[in-house]
């Protein structure tokens, strides 16, 4: 339970909310607890008209407003009729008032579990942003988004229901008992002791047919999964001729699955009737009970009358007890969950030095870098030795997997290099915030990602969302791709995705170089990022990225040669290692893997 108390924060920051909260339950139950008392009154009125009635003490209510009451009634010589008339409007008027009441204790209670929510689920989508790649390699994202905003509506039902309920039950007993014990001590005690059998009987069932659900819901998955699976691979089912055995396979989970579903209604079963019957004995004690008391005493009627509606009462609130204490521990195990994902330190993180607001820029330096990818083993760069000044242009080539992506990703430092350093300005990465450092490179990635939102937003994504939209153009402009825009039906404002456009592999790539563009970097590095884009298309940003360029550092990653571009330096890397480095002139007389690729692209383009 322990891990609860890390929500106490959250009440705490609600607390208006909470108290109030409580203050509506406090007096919902207080008014709940009036009408029992007014119903005795009639009870023993009409108990003292009977013929034959022996004269007893008058009845006298434990609750001073209702005894006002009653001395105000009788003192008006109201008639017989009109008195139980006036008794019974007063309980309708009760009625109302505690309804009101409960719709105001539901309005600030559960309307506070909905703001913890909310606050919960952005900790918890700040931590995912927080985690390193590495991270996410280690686990599946899908399994683990549906896992964490189930645990977080659990916990949701603790900050809500539970609580309200708890604090609902804890006044209304403490009402009802009080009351109780003030008209007849015994009794009451006689009465209650079936009711702790009564919350435990529901909490051990309840816990079965908790136990009993997730078995169910984690069967109809599966099965779920099964169907799925028939499906998009009927293909492969019938032509192996599997159908039978797959129909098998299906029958033999439907049927664990119905198996489970049925016990699951037994239990269910026995829910009601168990509770009737704990109240049925109490009910049936304060009768008896009461009934020989009322035998001397014939005012104890009224008494015996009022026990059955707090017993009544009482019925909800005991048995949610049960309920409530299972929601707690379901909670309780999320909360733990939760806390153990958000107590997971990126493992990349800022140094507790870092120079908050240095500028990146100056040469890029790798000395003798070497990375290996924890997970896999791959040892993606091997004692890589880089020197860019600042202003260069860097052409970075090698066959898939040869480790270009992972270069651009460690000057990024999504991860951290297991041998030699890289610095920039001569000052190691780890010297520049995280934030800083990913501002001033703009990192075109290799696999684009666009969101859902507007091509403007898109583009604007890593600066304000308030950059004009002339800014915007500009950016579109120089990554060739704003009379592609101009072109959709509106423009900068047509979505993106599901709901709107479906971009072209080019498209989206010339989408994501304008959001790198309009950063306004010292560092650019392009990943691959113009591979789905045309001869013809590629030849214009590239005229249009020279003019950009000027100014900057770039390192540009791609396996086709740019013809008409000037590099300072090209390098080559095989298996993580370079094998060539030097100017187009000297890799050129080196005859090596870049002259081929040169005399090759030569070859096609005169051929195109
Ligand atoms: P390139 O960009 O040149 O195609 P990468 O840098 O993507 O090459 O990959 C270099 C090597 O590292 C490859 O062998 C690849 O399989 C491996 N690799 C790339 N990314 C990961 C990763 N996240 N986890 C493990 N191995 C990886
Ligand atoms: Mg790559």
């Amino acid at each position: 339970m322990k891990e609860l108390a890390s929500l106490n924060h959250y009440f705490w920051k609600y607390r208006k909310r909470f108290f109030i909260g409580i203050f509506f339950v406090i007096a919902s139950n207080y008014f709940a607890v009036l009408a029992p008392q007014i119903t005795g009154y009639v009870i023993s009125l009409v108990q003292q008209r009977l013929p034959g009635a022996k004269p007893g003490v008058p009845y006298n209510a434990h609750d001073g407003i209702v005894n006002s009451f009653i001395k105000l009634i009788n003192g008006n010589e109201f008639s017989f009729g009109w008195l139980i008339a006036i008794c019974s409007l007063s309980i309708l008027f009760i009625a109302i008032v505690r309804g009101i009441l409960m719709f105001f204790m539901r309005q600030t209670i559960i309307v506070m579990s909905r703001h913890i929510e909310f606050d919960q689920k952005n900790q918890v989508f700040d931590q995912y942003q927080r985690l390193n790649t590495s991270f996410y390699k280690q686990n599946s994202t899908g399994d683990l988004m549906n896992r964490i905003s189930e645990d977080v509506s659990r916990v949701r039902m603790y900050t809500g229901p539970a609580v309200m309920y708890l604090i609902n039950l804890v006044t209304l007993i403490g009402f009802c008992i009080v009351n109780m014990l003030s008209k007849d001590v015994n009794l009451t005690l006689l009465v209650l002791a079936p009711l702790p059998l009564l919350a435990i009987t529901i909490y051990k069932v309840n816990s079965i047919i908790n136990k009993k659900s997730e078995s169910i819901q984690e069967h109809l998955s599966n099965l779920t999964t099964n169907a799925q699976e028939s499906y998009s691979g009927i293909r492969v089912i019938k032509s192996f001729v599997q159908e039978k055995a797959m129909l098998g396979f299906f029958n033999h989970n439907s049927e664990q699955y119905k198996a489970n579903a049925i016990s699951l209604a037994k239990v269910e079963a026995l829910y009601f009737p168990s509770m009737a019957l704990m109240i049925g004995i109490s009910t049936l004690i304060t009768i008896f009970v009461g009934g020989m008391q009322a035998m001397e005493d014939p005012t104890k009627v009224g008494t015996i009358v009022e026990f059955v509606i707090y017993i009544n009462m009482l019925t909800f609130p005991v048995s949610a007890i049960g309920w409530t204490a299972s929601m707690i521990q379901r909670a309780a195990a999320s909360q733990k969950r939760l806390n153990e994902f958000l107590q997971i330190e990126p493992a990349i993180q800022d140094h507790p030095t870092v120079l908050e607001d240095e500028p990146v820029s100056g040469t890029i330096e790798f000395k003798n870098v070497s990375f290996t990818y924890p997970h896999t083993g791959i040892k993606a760069i091997q004692r890589l030795n880089l020197s860019v000044a600042r202003g260069e242009k860097v052409l970075i080539l090698g066959k898939t997997g040869s480790g270009k992506s992972t270069l651009a990703q460690l000057l990024l430092r999504f991860y951290e290099p297991d041998q030699g350093s890289i610095t920039i300005g001569s000052k190691p990465l780890q010297l520049y915030s995280l934030n800083q450092l990913r501002q001033n490179i703009s990192y075109v990635q290799q696999d684009v990602f666009l969101f859902s939102d507007t091509v403007a937003n898109n583009i604007r994504f890593g600066v304000s969302e308030h950059t004009t939209i002339e800014r915007v153009i500009e950016a579109a402009k120089s990554a060739s791709i704003h009379e592609e825009i101009m072109g959709f039906e509106n423009g900068y404002e047509t979505l993106i995705g599901e709901r709107g456009v479906t971009l072209s592999g080019g498209q989206k790539q010339r989408i994501s170089i304008a959001r790198a563009l309009i950063k306004a970097p010292e560092i650019v590095l392009f990943d691959d990022c113009l591979s789905a884009v045309d001869a013809k298309t590629e030849k214009h940003i590239i005229g249009h990225l020279y003019e950009y360029l000027k100014a900057k550092t770039a390192l540009i990653v791609t396996h086709r040669i740019f013809a008409g571009f000037k590099f300072d330096q090209i390098i080559v890397l095989e298996d993580g290692i370079i094998i060539e480095q030097g100017t187009h002139e000297e890799l050129m007389n080196l005859n090596g893997y870049y002259a081929e690729l040169y005399k090759l692209q030569l070859q096609t383009n005169k051929e195109a």
